[in-house]
């Protein structure tokens, strides 16, 4: 399978934060082939070894935003709870997924109002979304339970994965399946070659609801070294005067100074740098100080450990349809991949 095949199968994958499951069984089928082994731990994060000695750590966050059936109305209407951050302007009007206690995907439809209904003052205010609804097409309570929704399922927006042209794809969950897929091609491209330590990819759970998968994970691995590998902002389009554009796209991997969650030490910023220029790959900085990721949780545990964060830029994350150049994915996986080979030198 080629690198759009892959990223559209974990795309497509259903993942919402707490039920990552498909995609969980997606990935482990992927990296089985080149590692030791693989254990999921009580929280569902995906351990996978290969070698031996002291422990680097990949980390690469399996969930996606998504939504928890919060409610079901008497006429049958649904209710939302946010997993994740959500931009509550952008909901409206989309078709949901939800998925069953028995895991069967039922479709539903986030209705608004139209216009000709509302008054002028009512068509310019954002829904919050407490008072948005799915509609499923049940006519009661009881009729929406017959399909089997029950509190607490999950649900997704979802639109297919799709080429926009050749090399420029989106879809729904690219935060953090590129990441994902990132992790996955550097296991599968240093297949049988000997590395100094013990790598140990961790694919996280919950990371759209706080790092929680991270955290018990790097407990468990107890990594001397730890590098996150996410889908982060790139905000490059009009409206946002370049100085606030978090990454750009078709730049390369972005580098991480600093986040909300992580001061990234200037020792692994500069290893980054060198990799990356000794390889001639192409790389930039996430500007300071944008979201929180993985390492910020990770970085915390035991007496502390040395953990950085590269990139694949992505626009219109935490929305349906988030955007990558897939030259930018394969960037980024080549740095992960000449990351990986020189590691060592930071271990001793
Ligand atoms: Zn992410």
């Amino acid at each position: 399978m080629d690198l759009v095949g892959k990223l559209q199968r974990l795309s497509d994958a259903f993942g919402v934060a707490g039920f990552e499951d498909e995609v969980r069984e997606v990935i482990r089928d992927m990296v089985a082939p080149y590692v030791d082994s693989c254990e999921v731990d009580p929280l569902g994060n995906l351990i996978c070894t290969r070698g031996t000695g002291e422990a680097v750590m990949l980390d690469a966050h399996m969930d996606e935003v998504g939504f928890m059936v919060r409610w079901i109305e008497e006429d049958g209407f649904l209710r939302l709870s946010p997993l994740g951050g959500w931009d509550e302007r952008i909901i409206p009007g989309h078709r949901v997924t939800i998925r069953t206690r028995s895991g069967e995907k039922r479709l539903g439809v986030i209705g608004a109002a139209p216009p000709h209904i509302l008054k002028e003052e009512e068509r310019k205010r954002v829904i919050p979304l407490e008072d948005l609804f799915v509609d499923v097409g049940a006519g009661s309570r009881t009729e929406a339970e017959e399909l089997g929704i029950h509190l607490g399922d999950p649900a997704t927006i979802h639109y297919p994965f799709r080429e926009i042209r050749a090399g420029y794809v989106t879809g729904k969950a690219f935060d953090d399946r590129a990441g994902c897929l990132a992790a996955i091609e550097a296991l599968r491209l240093l297949s049988g070659e000997e590395l100094p330590y013990r790598l140990v990819v961790n694919f996280a759970v919950c990371e759209e609801e706080g790092l929680r998968g991270a955290k018990a994970a790097a407990y468990r691995i107890a990594p001397r070294l730890a590098l996150a590998l996410e889908g982060t902002i790139g905000a490059d389009f009009p409206g946002v005067p370049q100085a606030k554009q978090p990454v750009r796209l078709g730049q390369g991997p972005a580098i991480t100074l600093a986040d909300r969650s992580i001061i990234v030490s200037p020792r692994l910023v500069r290893f980054l740098e060198e990799t990356a220029e000794r390889e001639g790959i192409p790389y930039q900085y996430k500007l300071p100080a944008y979201g929180g990721t993985d390492a910020g949780a990770i970085h915390l545990e035991r007496g502390g450990i040395l953990a950085g964060v590269l990139s694949v830029p992505c626009r219109y994350i935490h929305s349906p349809v988030s955007t990558l150049f897939l030259s930018d994915l394969e960037a980024t996986i080549e740095l992960v991949v000449a990351f990986l080979r020189r590691a060592g030198e930071l271990l001793g």
